[in-house]
């Protein structure tokens, strides 16, 4: 019997259904890649089920965002993915979201929705326990399933169906504060994208009625995106970290967020050639991850938000939203990280640290040397797959390089003979031989 390990996997007996060739209807590279690497599995159209190892990127990256929403202060809560139409008769959204809402009668014949959205429900549970300007700000997310039925879903989860999103909602007494509380928001998509190894650029985006500059689309740049983009090339020599910089530091974020949106980026949507002249662009395609918006009143006012401020009077709040596309997130990484032979997934988000590969395994030698290194990785906190499969050499290699985890670990019976294994990195292709003894030490 094997002992039992903490976060690795033995690949003979895990659920990871890799195919060689490419999936016809799959259009795009992350879409074959997600299929090929057995990471999704489509049920009906745009509608997926997460398989082990897509599942264990999907959970990374959500414990990403919430790790720094809650670093910027918001609170994480869970709302429902079914909600009533009364609310959305209130806000006037009903009618307005067309075929796109998933509309469903419960037993007693009342109209209820697969949520696309969670502006209305929030708001009708914020006002519900908070009346007084003591009580604020605050900002309020979920990571929640919503269902969309997009005319067009396609490219597998990028544009699904039914899709995870991170959505928050921030709820201030005025203007200013709701500013700082989209201030925030900005610097932490900064530091989630930064974090999840993949470069995302805050794009000016229409505001609707609402006018000002407060809305911003965060754009992954990938030649397979469904938008057209205009960047300043300054972008790519931005550090996107803001080191040093505090949540509570008003002022600095302030400065900061005018810093940024200093710098020209914008969609087709909104692009104007005489608003960028002068910069040195770059046009560009892009899939957008994120969406932050400033929305005022829009909500609060229609659903009766309000709270009394220190004279005693009502107050309409002040509102925003900002979402993250979790699910598009995992497409989005391998459109803007991969090759020919598969995905090259940033260490932070990789389903496994690292893959070991036994190139024997009717070899009792390099069985015995795979376990104790697969123990004592594991051990050492490391995730490892272990591909113990009764498979040749060539396919081992291949479904290593095709779920891209950052470093492969190989162990041949020549090798074992002189003490040594082979270790690659997945990103730059680079190969080195190592002393078995040292393997551990060099990777945790
Ligand atoms: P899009 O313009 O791509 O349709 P949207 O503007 O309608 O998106 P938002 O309402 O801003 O989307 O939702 C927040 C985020 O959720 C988006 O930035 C995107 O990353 C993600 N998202 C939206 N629709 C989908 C979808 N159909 N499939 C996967 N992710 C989605
Ligand atoms: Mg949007």
């Amino acid at each position: 019997m094997n002992k039992p390990v903490k976060n690795s996997v033995r690949l003979s007996n895990y659920f990871m259904p890799t195919y060689k060739d490419n999936p016809k209807e799959a259009e795009i590279v992350s879409h074959r890649y997600m299929l090929r690497a057995g990471m999704i599995q489509q049920t009906s159209a745009g509608i997926y089920a997460w398989l082990p190892t897509g599942l264990r990127v999907l959970n990374k990256i959500a414990d990403i965002v919430r790790a720094e929403q809650n670093a910027s202060g918001a609170h994480e809560v869970l709302m429902p993915t079914i909600q009533s139409a009364d609310l959305w008769r209130q806000s006037g959204r009903y009618d307005d979201y067309g075929k796109e809402m998933l509309r469903i009668t419960d037993r007693g014949d009342r109209d209820m929705l697969y949520g696309p959205t969670n502006e209305e429900m929030i708001t009708d549970i914020f006002k519900s326990h908070v009346g007084s300007y003591k009580q604020l700000p605050r900002n309020l997310y979920h990571i929640q399933w919503k269902f969309r039925d997009e005319v067009r879903p396609r490219f597998g989860i990028m544009r699904g169906r039914e899709f995870l999103m991170k959505d928050a909602y921030s709820f201030d007494l005025n203007k200013e504060d709701a500013q700082y509380a989209y201030h925030k928001m900005f610097l932490s998509y900064f530091r989630i994208f930064a974090k999840l190894g993949v470069q995302a650029i805050p794009m000016k985006a229409d505001t609707g009625p609402i006018g000002g500059d407060m809305s911003h689309e965060f754009i992954v740049l990938a030649d397979t995106g469904e938008s057209e983009v205009f960047a300043d090339k300054k972008w790519f020599k931005t550090d996107m970290t803001a080191k040093g910089l505090e949540y509570n530091d008003r002022e600095g974020l302030s400065n900061f967020y005018k810093e940024m949106s200093g710098i020209y980026a914008a969609t087709d949507e909104i692009h104007k050639p005489e608003d960028a002249e002068g910069v040195d662009l770059k046009t560009a395609r892009g899939i957008e991850v994120g969406h932050i918006f400033y929305f005022g009143t829009k909500y609060s006012e229609p659903l009766g938000a309000t709270v009394q401020d220190n004279e005693g009077n009502q107050i309409t709040l002040h509102m925003g939203s900002y979402g993250i596309g979790v699910s598009r997130l995992v497409g989005g990484i391998i459109e803007a990280s991969h090759d020919d032979n598969g995905i090259i997934w940033p260490e932070s988000v990789s389903p496994f640290d690292i893959g070991l590969i036994n190139l024997k395994i009717s070899d009792d030698s390099c069985n015995e040397v795979c376990e104790k290194i697969f123990n004592e990785l594991d051990a050492a906190g490391k995730e490892v797959l272990y591909d113990d499969r009764d498979e040749g050499a060539g396919k081992k290699f291949n479904d290593m390089d095709l779920i891209g985890l950052p470093w492969q670990v190989t162990i041949g019976p020549k090798g074992v003979k002189n003490g040594m294994a082979e270790l690659k990195n997945r990103k730059t292709g680079e190969k080195s031989e190592l002393p078995i003894d040292s393997v551990v030490e060099k990777l945790s």
